[in-house]
């Protein structure tokens, strides 16, 4: 199972009616063709035998046994393996995703060592190497094209810098990101990296976007591929620093609980997903801002839609969770077309009608939680009060989250730490009074020269440009 037997592992669609895959297509393909999302066709699964035998590794090498069952013969495991320890070496802790404790039973996980400073990074640096290799074994190039308002653009640039089949574009609202933002997306020097600052707003950007993957012959032309959260892969290298969590915290011989502030719903996921390959945890958090629909859906079974309203943990500024469909698929008994029928009903009516049975199963393992703004502020004030520790405004929702429903017969409780706190100075310093400095290997980002092109809110200015980086880099 860890590494010797590489079985392949086949995918299927949530919706039922695409192409069964293997890892490295629907590494590449993103989203099915029938709109759902692919998963695996059956759940690999570890003995205690084999989690026991998991326990004191590098994370590296923890991270490339926990995923090679979900890429099976795609990629021989010593590929793997090497492409784990290159995606972590450059983090700014040794431990890669450490553990600090916060009070009895109550332990946060640092995900916010990587390149750009939040939880993005640990599966982005990975999935950037997995594209190089698949791409190269079948002698092909992507471009990949996305538009970011600031976080997911700098995580996705990091991961593909210096990749060799890969360019990547990024569109940004010019004007309209932190300079912190831009500068980590604009100062990264690397021939198959162009970011292109567009006179619009970021749903402008999408807007194009949107409009270049509908322009067929020139996604044909370009190769356009996207890296957004629905990839099944980056839900794949998201599982091993949870198997890290609880392997340290005594599993598989004693229970662990998590509490994860969620967005789209991928790195909860990614919790269920090591529940299902059996890791003893007996319980998952779903911690929101005001953006609440999944801790009402889990409360009351009231999966509807409202209109977003911005926070101070913007990544978390979401109504509708693109992963929530992998879990409602499970809870729908697998059943394809049940699912695209309750996705289709979801579209048209703002409102997704759960049958009780499968909404009991969820909620017998997920469990919701609220935090406002000012709730926000309170518990990063109180935890530094308490510990000196500086959780950022995400982080503190998911402390709060863990704090507010501790596991179940005592178990330990890890909240997951997705954001740097010096990604978040103005909050920070409203609840503190502190503004956390940058790392040090970031401390220069204010001195370092800047790259990116400036175009209208045109699609073909935009194509032009994409074309001129995938030329430049096809030679
Ligand atoms: C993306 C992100 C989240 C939300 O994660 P999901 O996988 O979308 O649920 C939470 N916090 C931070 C800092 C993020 O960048």
């Amino acid at each position: 199972m860890t590494g010797q037997g590489l079985l392949h592992m086949r995918y299927i669609s949530t919706r039922g009616q695409a192409p069964v895959r293997d890892f490295a297509g629907v590494l590449l393909a993103g989203l099915a063709e029938d709109g759902g999302l692919y998963v695996p066709e059956s759940w690999p699964t570890l003995t205690p035998a084999d989690w026991r035998g998991l326990r004191g590794l590098p994370y590296a090498e923890l991270a490339a046994r926990v995923v090679q069952p979900f890429i099976g013969d795609s990629v021989p495991f010593a590929a793997l393996q090497a492409m784990c320890r290159d995606a972590y070496a450059g983090f700014g802790h040794p431990a890669v995703a450490p553990l600090v404790q916060l009070d009895t039973g109550l332990w946060t996980q640092e995900l916010f060592h990587g390149p750009t400073l939040a939880f993005k990074d640990m599966a982005l640096q990975l999935l950037g190497r997995l594209f190089d290799h698949v791409l190269t074994a079948r002698g092909a190039r992507v471009t990949i094209v996305g538009a970011t308002s600031g976080d997911t653009g700098s995580a996705a640039i990091e991961a593909c810098a210096g990749r060799e089949r890969v360019d990547i574009v990024i569109l940004h609202p010019e004007g309209r990101t932190s300079e912190v933002q831009r500068r980590q997306m604009t100062t990264i020097a690397a021939a198959n990296v162009a970011n292109i600052a567009v006179a619009g707003t970021f749903d402008d950007c999408q807007d194009l976007v949107k409009a270049m993957f509908a322009d067929a012959p020139f996604r044909a032309e370009m190769h356009l591929s996207a890296v957004n959260s629905i990839n099944w892969a980056r839900i794949a290298a998201q599982v091993p620093y949870y198997a890290a969590a609880a392997l340290a915290l005594g599993a598989p011989d004693r229970e662990v609980a998590f509490a994860v502030p969620s967005g789209n719903f991928g790195n909860v996921l990614a919790a269920w997903v090591a529940r299902r390959m059996g890791l003893p945890i007996a319980r998952l958090v779903v911690a929101s801002n005001h953006n609440d629909i999944l801790a009402r859906f889990l409360a009351a079974n009231d999966m509807s839609v409202r209109e977003v309203a911005p926070s101070l943990s913007p990544s978390m500024d979401i109504q509708v969770s693109s992963n929530f469909e992998r879990l409602l698929f499970e809870m729908l008994g697998r059943d394809g077309a049940a699912t695209a029928d309750a996705m289709a009903r979801f579209r048209a009516e703002g409102r997704m009608p759960i049958p009780d049975a499968a909404w009991k199963r969820a909620s017998a393992v997920f469990h919701g939680f609220r935090l406002d703004d000012a709730g926000t502020l309170a518990e990063i004030r109180r935890l530094h009060d308490a510990t000196g520790y500086l959780a950022d405004p995400h982080t503190a929702i998911g402390i709060a989250a863990a704090r507010a429903l501790p596991g179940p017969r005592g178990v330990p409780m890890v909240a997951m730490a997705t954001a740097h706190p010096a990604k978040f100075p103005d909050a920070m310093e409203q609840a503190t009074g502190l503004r956390p400095p940058l790392p040090t290997r970031l401390a220069d980002l204010y001195e370092r020269p800047e790259t990116y092109s400036r175009a209208p809110n045109d699609l073909a200015a935009i194509e032009a440009l994409v074309r001129v980086t995938v030329l430049r880099n096809a030679a």
